[in-house]
């Protein structure tokens, strides 16, 4: 994938690019990112702005979409993420200041996202956190390429708790059912715990996406009080170290 950065700033995008799984996917190859600064493009401070996404866009593969971060955006999300992690091409312009004159974005721009209902100071973070959310979607960037499917948001859910070694944690255990080696059980458990997780903190979630039949069914059990509803509900989601440890 190919993307590029229309921005003021454009040592604060690369500089961000350099760590974790961004920077290896960069390093493998699987996206290339470039920036285009509007100062490069002599001219009055408009046409200036329209000049660099002109040349960055050129440089990208054909219908790639122009997509401006703007705080009156459609709100991104892992659906949004998935849509253009599909994408061979991408640009991303960044504003600053007073926002992007709208003779610009009628002119330079196809579509307008917004990170979340504040206000930032410019654009390149914005840019960074959707780009960081479509590589890390792409093909090859995650060592486990089951992991993006099994995080938050992927099902409509919620991720379920994580729990590593060691077994006991300052008094608190690895709950048992994970430590079975039963795949069934342990699918199970994670299921009610997402399902659980989201009904109790994003129920709009489950609004928006609605539930599988399983899903569905875990959620009825939860809401019958069968699976442990009030550690969930206080947020814990362990259990206890009963030896005393
Ligand atoms: N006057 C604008 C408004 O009230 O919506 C805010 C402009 S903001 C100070 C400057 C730039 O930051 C914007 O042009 C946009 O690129 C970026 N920005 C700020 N908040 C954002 C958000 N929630 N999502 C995406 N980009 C945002």
């Amino acid at each position: 994938m190919q993307i590029e950065v229309v921005t003021l700033f454009p040592d604060l995008v690369r500089g961000a690019l350099q760590f974790g799984i961004l920077g290896r996917a960069l390093e493998r190859g699987l996206v290339s990112i470039g920036t285009e600064d509007p100062r490069a493009h002599t001219a009055d401070v408009h046409r200036t702005m329209l000049a660099a996404i002109r040349a960055a866009h050129a440089r990208l593969p054909a219908a790639s979409p122009r997509v401006c971060l703007a705080a009156q955006g459609e709100p991104f999300d892992q659906q949004r993420a998935r849509e253009l992690a599909a994408l061979p091409g991408l640009l991303l312009v960044a504003g600053r200041y007073e926002g992007m004159d709208e003779r610009i974005i009628a002119r330079g721009v196809d579509r307008e996202l917004s990170i979340g209902d504040y206000v930032v100071s410019g654009g390149e973070l914005p840019a960074l956190i959707v780009i960081d959310a479509v590589v890390r979607l792409l093909a090859g960037a995650l060592g486990d390429a089951r992991s993006s499917l099994e995080e938050s948001f992927a099902a409509g859910l919620l991720e379920w708790p994580q729990y590593t070694r060691p077994e006991v944690f300052e008094g608190l255990r690895v709950p048992a059912v994970l430590l079975s080696g039963n795949h069934a059980d342990i699918e199970r458990w994670r299921l009610a715990q997402a399902v659980a997780r989201t009904w109790v903190r994003r129920p709009d979630l489950i609004v928006r996406h609605g539930l599988a039949p399983e899903a569905s069914r875990e959620l009825n059990e939860f809401l019958a009080g069968r699976k442990g509803a009030e550690r969930v509900l206080e947020g814990e989601g362990h259990e206890q170290d009963r030896s005393g440890n």
